[in-house]
């Protein structure tokens, strides 16, 4: 139905024929609207036109735009800017269709619940159901999420997994994603299973044989296509790319990054095509992973790639990691190191290439996110990057550490001074806090793992992330995690670096919209930008903060166009 404001006449706007036109306005009712723009915070009409917000205010200063169609849908709900991930993988979509071997319950894209697996039988018996199904003998088994730290530390070895199958190859990705768990026939179809094998991601048993635990992409490359790994590990395929989407929509996210992408021909092809169908509902942003060329060709081949960008695929920046993981012993550590004396973890590139790529991408203007995990890997970006600074000056750059769990308070002060952003891992606290406390780092140092406060205390632009597949997608419950700071066992770890609840909120919006340098799009409601809301139950800032993460999400807007979960 088209309505025209009664006050317009009044004010002398009113062209008596637009009545009659079809208005191309929409405006959405809704019981509140947080807006994230200082200037108007909350509302209650957001007008729509071309898939971006118009206008935002009462009925009667949005009328002044012209004729309009009011939907009155969320009369009852509260819209929030549309949830930007800084940290995700869309390889999560593809991952659903292999074995779910996690600790913790967790949701699928089509919404249903899959329970967690309590104990390593528990795990195996989850991989023998699977097994039994499968027809072509040759056909590889693949599993996912497998998190030994649970299973009372047990490392599961290709013994483990023999008792699976001794004839047919398996592979089991860890939690982390950094660590493959491969059987005796996977090594040996990658030609790994000979003695005298020296890798420092390869570990070899009592026997001079690798145990079948891989660690890091070096190690992981070689077996991943004899595992059924070989597309998927970075790049989702077709139908991963269209069920990661259903994962946003059921928890509210609007722009979602794709951490880790190879983006060769064949597959920006693809991306392009699946997030250009009219009905693709999310921004998918894939950063280029550093691996598989020199950083002289690389930056080109970004800047290439950013000028395929489209209003739902944005291309144009680059992934490097630095280290492993931490609850995998693979993330490099300054002294102490690992309080349970794991020896240091695994540099995954050279000081050397780190530099140049921050050189090259600072005097092309690409934007370049490092994963670093453990402080010493920080410490390495923060000097590569102040070195490359010295020689390419470059304001804005926007240079952004993903994770960068245990960073101090000095190396964020240095990270502010240097223009850097952090996108820290909240979710952690939760899976792994109490592991970090107990075994991995100890409790001095576990109580400022992932220093919301103190960064933004000493000024750093902040974002939070579940790194899905790692952990689930869900914006709220990160931002939970932040806020509350509680572990799986339910102790509050780090009660300083607690942030408060609107805090948190713009770390999910505006914070994550800026690390990706995306904050004139996305971010808030507010005019010119992309009509991308998230659709909620309740306002979060009224809730008890421990139910932030129960805040029910009925869908989203993206562009202007409507996705209710409960068709997605
Ligand atoms: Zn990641």
């Amino acid at each position: 139905m088209v309505y025209c404001a009664t006050t317009l006449s009044d004010l002398g706007f009113l062209y008596p024929s637009e009545s009659h036109i079809m208005s191309n306005i929409t405006v959405y009712s809704a019981a509140k609207i947080i807006t994230m723009n200082p200037a108007r915070p909350e509302a209650q009409h957001v007008a729509v036109k071309d898939g971006k917000v118009l206008a935002v205010g009462t009925l009667e200063e949005i009328g002044t735009w012209g004729a309009y169609t009011l939907d009155d849908r969320f009369a009852e709900k509260v819209l929030m800017p549309g949830f930007v991930e800084g940290h995700a993988h869309v390889m999560e979509g593809t991952l659903w269709r292999y074995v779910y071997c996690g600790y913790f319950d967790r949701t699928d894209p089509a919404g249903t619940t899959w329970p967690g697996n309590p104990s390593i039988e528990a795990v195996l018996d989850t991989l023998k159901a699977a097994e039994v199904k499968l027809e072509d003998p040759d056909q590889p088994l693949t599993g996912w999420q497998l998190d030994p730290i649970y299973l009372e530390g047990a490392e599961v070895t290709r013994a483990d997994l023999d008792k699976v199958s001794s004839t047919r190859p398996i592979g089991v990705l860890n939690a982390s994603g950094h660590i493959l768990y491969a059987n005796t026939p996977a090594l040996e179809a990658a030609g790994y299973l000979k003695p005298g094998m020296n890798h420092p991601g390869i570990p070899l048993g009592s026997d001079g044989l690798p145990t079948g635990v891989l660690k890091g992409p070096d190690a992981m490359q070689p077996v991943n296509p004899f595992v059924g790994l070989s597309k998927s590990f970075s790049d989702a395929d077709e139908q991963g790319l269209k069920d990661f989407a259903s994962l946003c929509v059921r928890s509210g996210v609007t722009t979602v990054t794709d951490l880790a992408a190879k983006l060769e021909g064949d597959s920006v092809d693809m991306m392009l095509r699946i997030t250009g169908a009219p009905d693709y509902p999310a921004c998918v942003v894939p950063m280029r992973f550093f691996l598989g060329m020199p950083p002289s060709e690389l930056i080109p081949e970004v800047a290439r790639l950013k000028k395929r960008s489209t209003d739902r695929l944005d291309l144009g920046r680059i992934k490097v990691v630095a280290d492993g993981s931490i609850q995998g012993f693979s993330a490099r550590l300054r002294w102490p190191g690992y309080h349970n004396g794991a020896p240091n973890g695994l540099w995954y590139i050279a000081p050397e290439q780190l530099q140049e790529i921050y050189e090259l991408a600072l005097a092309e203007g690409i934007l370049v996110h490092t994963h670093t995990n453990g402080d010493q890997a920080t410490q390495l970006a923060i000097e590569k990057l102040d070195a490359a600074l010295r020689k390419n000056p470059t304001p804005d750059h926007r240079f952004t550490l993903q994770h960068c769990q245990l960073a101090d308070r000095a190396q964020f002060r240095r990270m502010a001074a240097l223009g850097m952003c952090v996108n820290l891992f909240a979710n952690h606290h939760f899976y792994w806090g109490d592991e970090h406390y107990r075994l991995t780092v100890g409790p001095d140092r576990a109580l400022r793992m992932n220093a919301t406060r103190s960064a933004l205390e000493l000024g750093l632009p902040l974002a939070i992330h579940s790194d899905a597949p790692v952990t689930p997608l869900g914006p709220l419950f990160t931002a939970w995690c932040a806020v509350n700071r509680v572990t799986a066992s339910g102790r509050t770890q780090g009660e300083f670096e607690k942030i408060s609840v609107e805090d948190a909120l713009y770390a999910i919006t505006m914070g994550a919209a800026y690390t990706l340098h995306m904050d004139h799009l996305v971010g808030s409601i507010e005019v010119g930008k992309r009509a991308d809301f998230s659709v909620l139950d309740a306002d979060p800032r009224d809730v008890p903060e421990m139910e932030l993460k129960d805040v029910p999400v009925w869908g989203t807007v993206q562009g202007g166009r409507v996705f209710p979960a409960s068709k997605a």
